[in-house]
């Protein structure tokens, strides 16, 4: 199958996901991990320009260590918006996917731009079936609805504090490892997010939020949530390709 995870930032899919991407990559699904902006504002030490290419490049050597692609969308770090031309940019960025199933950010989070991203690729994923609904690009209409999952929000936290209850948790045990490589390969943020967050250790961060996402039986695991509203796909196809890695209730 033709997985993508689409989140906002350079990192944010190696916090959240890339335990439950490695798992799918193992299994031969073909991966490509996007983000909707090269993480421009991410720094207090490089301009923008110069940024964007570090963390494009960091993003991609995470990506090949699945041996997923690495796509950016050219969006602006603090500048994604649920508007007409971004949901359209957005529409022919899935239509040249073609995925069967995507993952994406949470409806709630602390940044904005991750909430911009979530209601940008579900509404995306709707539009791309749509044959009328026209981009500019050469990409054809997709001939279905794609199947949608939220990630966890940063924390496991929505933006009111309120733990979020995923509806599907992988226990990423047997790839921990590979997701902490993953990360490690976003070496700009480490320095960005002890000056800005206040995260002292970035890696350790993941692994505690890793640890909170886990379910009984599970030392560490990745929530999700399905988007089942009508008319998307019903059928739970991450549960059923990851069945041997479900964490128990
Ligand atoms: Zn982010």
């Amino acid at each position: 199958m033709r997985i993508a995870s689409i989140h906002a930032h350079p990192d944010d899919a190696e916090f959240l996901a890339a335990g439950t991407l490695a798992l799918l990559a193992k299994d031969g699904h073909e991966i490509t991990i996007v983000t909707m902006t090269a993480g421009d504002c991410g720094s207090g030490e490089y301009g923008p320009e110069e940024l964007s290419e570090i963390r494009k490049t960091e993003a991609a050597a995470a990506a090949n260590l699945i041996g997923a692609r690495y796509l950016c969308a050219g969006f602006k770090d603090l500048a994604i918006f649920s508007d007409d031309p971004s949901r359209r940019r957005v529409t022919e960025l899935l239509r040249l996917l073609k995925a069967d199933v995507i993952l994406t950010a949470s409806p709630s989070d602390y940044l904005c731009d991750h909430e911009a991203t979530s209601i940008l690729v579900r509404d995306a994923c709707f539009t791309a079936s749509v044959p009328n609904y026209t981009t500019g690009g050469g990409e054809a209409p997709l001939p279905r609805i794609p199947h949608l999952y939220f990630m966890d929000p940063v924390e496991v936290t929505d933006r009111t504090g309120a733990r979020v209850d995923a509806d599907v948790v992988i226990d990423i045990g047997s790839t921990f490892a590979k997701k902490k490589s993953m990360l490690a390969k976003h070496e700009s943020q480490r320095a960005w997010l002890r000056l800005q967050h206040n995260v002292d250790n970035y890696l350790e961060q993941m692994e505690a939020w890793s640890r909170a996402a886990a379910r009984a039986g599970a030392e560490f695991g990745e929530g999700f949530r399905q988007y089942r509203v009508h008319p998307y796909p019903q059928s739970d196809v991450l549960s059923d390709l990851l069945r041997s890695h479900l964490a128990a209730w």
